[in-house]
């Protein structure tokens, strides 16, 4: 028998296997997944056991030295998965298979043990058993409405015949989709079958995640980026040993090694934070359904505003839908009304809050109830600009305005974080003419506490939660009354549900839908509906009220609307006259270096080998919307088609001829979700 291993030194240089001969005293010991020790060139490696093959024709083989680690660090089904990856989203393979392995792998690259694990088939009845005495202090499953019941029974059946199916939970805010997501968990922990349940953000979701702990106390176990190297390390031990038996947490959750998965949760499918951001771009989103076909298990997606792809491969019958129409008891959906911004200046309000807005914050206030507003932008000022000259102010590092922050008197780059000082002339022609303008969320809470002395005002965005502590710490102290306004960015749109909020305002809609993306209007929908969402949740009606300079658009009517399906089916039509996704698949490819001269070199030599590769569907190149980042140049091409399998291939093949400088950095983004 001979091995096939992947050396962990060489990702960048050397994509593929070598073939070792395993001697007669570890013949035993080796298996797949195994870390051992090889000779490999002049040294010493560690590497990684990914297959076996009877026989070797090369003469000469070298045999492997010894074992780096008592147990495999990874499963087949583990490397099946990281060979999907790799050759799904064009990355290396050995990049792809540390995502599944371990943590503090590099220690046991440093020939370090890594703890045991216990497979035995008693211990994973006695762990079945267990979990059916579901302990007295654990919160019990509420009694289902019948839309829920129904879309339960569809979940389990498929799980109890041991269905590979698909299936899309879209249910609007507060119908009921977590009390589903727990009662299929509860459904198939009896069986011996564990579940992942894939969350945007941990730090958002607080509420969720305690319902989880609180219906399966120590059986669950939450996987997130902020744990220390220890907890992480201890996590995934406690899953390995299937003492474990629900994982939950963001994307890289998907590859904790679960016993008997049964069940796969991405709630929430259309966040963009499923998708990965390094090397390989994954989509949780794919992944998982590569990862249910491996175990045969069952997945499934939620959301009140799924993504169109989402919708549109349910609506082709690839997935199977299932509909939670209603909020639970019938609380209805909160109306919503739009607020022409234009009209307001007409009529010679130059506030941040409409008559409209204001009023409704009045009586909310002296009902002694809460609101929400919403502001997509940090700072006090957006831009600064002279008036002289024209000229605006822009981050030296990265092709943005900087935002001007009362707190330091600074003005301040939101990609980079450079900082400094707001000047009091123009730094081009000298003038004192420098004037501020725009929104952001610390001008709202200015004017807030203005028209309103008495309110208790909680900011709530990256600024204050760097200044004052956790994300909980805000949630649970607006959710204890401490706090009449709440203002903040993104962060307020999703996760909240408190009965005393009865008014959520959104400043401006239209902030979300001028970038340069085509995904721009289906994100504004997305935004608008879960902010929408978070009003009259329990038994206090709710209202929620969305200021805009675009009041006509799609997103913004069908968002006031609480209509999914008007929205989808317009965005879909937009999407067909300029062949976007889910009609044509894309993939980006993006430059970047320090020397623009290089980066725009690399970029055009790439269009053209692509060009002649695939003819058409190139396009590009072209300086990338946010032409400079961190003081590095970007460029990027897009590529469109209908078959991604075939431009896969062109890709691969064109990396392989194509000649690429240490100081230019190349990011291929397989069905990439921003454009930016
Ligand atoms: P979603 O995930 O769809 O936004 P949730 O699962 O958060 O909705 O449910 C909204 C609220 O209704 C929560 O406070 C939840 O505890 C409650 N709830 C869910 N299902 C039921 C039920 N069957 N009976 C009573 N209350 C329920
Ligand atoms: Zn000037
Ligand atoms: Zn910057």
């Amino acid at each position: 028998m001979f091995a096939e291993v992947v050396i962990s030194r060489t990702a960048s240089d050397l994509d593929k296997s070598f073939t070792y001969a395993i001697p007669e005293t570890l013949q035993e010991e080796i298996k797949l997944g195994s870390a051992v020790v090889v000779p490999f060139g002049r040294r010493r490696d560690v590497g990684y056991v990914v297959g076996f093959v009877e026989q070797c024709e090369f003469k000469g083989i070298k045999e492997i030295i010894s074992l780096a680690a008592a147990e495999p660090v990874f499963s087949e089904q583990a490397v099946q998965l990281a060979r999907w990856m790799a050759d799904y989203y064009l990355s290396f393979f050995l990049t792809a298979l540390r995502l599944v392995m371990p943590p503090g792998i590099r220690k046991i690259e440093a020939r370090r043990a890594v703890a045991k694990r216990e497979t035995s088939g008693e211990k994973r009845q006695a762990d079945a058993q267990r979990t059916t005495h579901n302990d007295s202090r654990l919160a019990t499953a509420l009694r289902l409405t019948d839309e829920q019941a129904a879309a339960l029974k569809e979940i389990t059946t498929a799980l109890d015949a041991g269905q590979q199916k698909t299936f899309l939970l879209h249910g609007i805010t507060g119908s009921g989709k977590t009390e589903v997501y727990l009662q299929a968990i509860a459904h198939i922990l009896p069986k011996g079958e564990s579940a992942i349940v894939l969350v945007p953000e941990i730090s958002l979701t607080p509420q969720m995640i305690r319902r989880f702990s609180d219906r399966f106390g120590d059986l669950a176990v939450i996987i997130h980026s902020e744990l220390k190297p220890k907890e992480r390390a201890e996590a995934w031990r406690r899953v390995m040993s299937n003492e474990v038996r629900i994982v939950m947490g963001t994307r890289s959750a998907l590859f904790a090694p679960v016993k008997n998965l049964g069940l796969i949760v991405l709630d929430e499918e259309y966040e963009h934070t499923y998708k990965s951001d390094k090397s390989p771009r994954y989509h949780a989103n794919e992944v998982a359904l590569e990862l249910a076909k491996l175990h045969n298990a069952v997945v499934v997606y939620g959301s009140a505003t799924p993504s169109l792809e989402t919708y549109y491969r349910a609506e082709q019958g690839e997935f199977t839908r299932l509909v939670l129409p209603k909020r639970i008891d019938d609380r209805p959906l909160p109306p919503v009304t739009i607020v022409d911004l234009r009209a307001e200046l007409k009529a010679g309000n130059f506030g941040v809050l409409s008559q409209r807005l204001s009023a409704a914050l009045k009586e909310t206030l002296e009902n002694g109830q809460q609101a929400i507003l919403f502001m997509n932008r940090l700072g006090y000022f957006t831009f600064v600009m002279c008036r002289d000259c024209g000229l605006t102010l822009q981050c030296p590092d990265c092709a943005v305005s900087l935002v001007y922050h009362t707190s330091d008197k600074q003005v301040r780059c939101s990609r980079c974080g450079h900082a400094r000082p707001a000047p009091a002339f123009c730094p081009r022609c000298n003038s004192s003419s420098i004037r501020f303008f725009g929104t952001g969320t610390q001008r709202i809470e200015d004017e807030v506490a203005k028209l309103f002395p008495a309110a208790r005002i909680l900011r709530y965005d990256r600024d204050t939660v760097g200044q004052h502590g956790s994300h909980e710490k805000f949630f649970a102290a607006f959710a204890a009354g401490e706090a009449d306004v709440m203002i903040g960015t993104q962060m307020v749109t999703k996760g909240l549900d408190i009965a005393n909020v009865t008014l959520v305002g959104v400043i401006s809609a239209d902030t979300a839908l001028s970038l340069p993306d085509f995904r721009s209007a289906e994100h504004t929908f997305q935004l608008l509906t879960q902010v929408a969402g978070r009003a009259g949740r329990h038994h206090l009606p709710g209202q929620v009220i969305i200021q805009s300079y675009n009041p006509e658009h799609y997103a913004i009517k069908a968002a006031a609307k609480h209509d999914y399906d008007l929205f989808y089916r317009r965005e879909l039509e937009h999407r067909r006259e300029l062949m976007y996704p889910p009609f044509t698949r894309l993939i980006s490819v993006t430059v970047t270096a320090a020397e623009e001269k290089k980066a725009a070199k690399l970029i055009d030599q790439l269009a053209d080998l692509l060009t002649a590769r695939l003819k058409a569907g190139v396009l590009g190149p072209a300086p990338a919307p946010i032409s400079r980042l961190r003081g590095e140049w970007r460029y990027h091409l897009l590529l469109k088609g209908t078959e991604l399998t075939g431009m896969r291939s062109a890709v691969r093949e064109v990396l392989a001829k194509a000649v690429i400088p240490a100081d230019v950095k190349l990011a291929i983004d397989v069905e990439p979700l921003s454009l930016l």
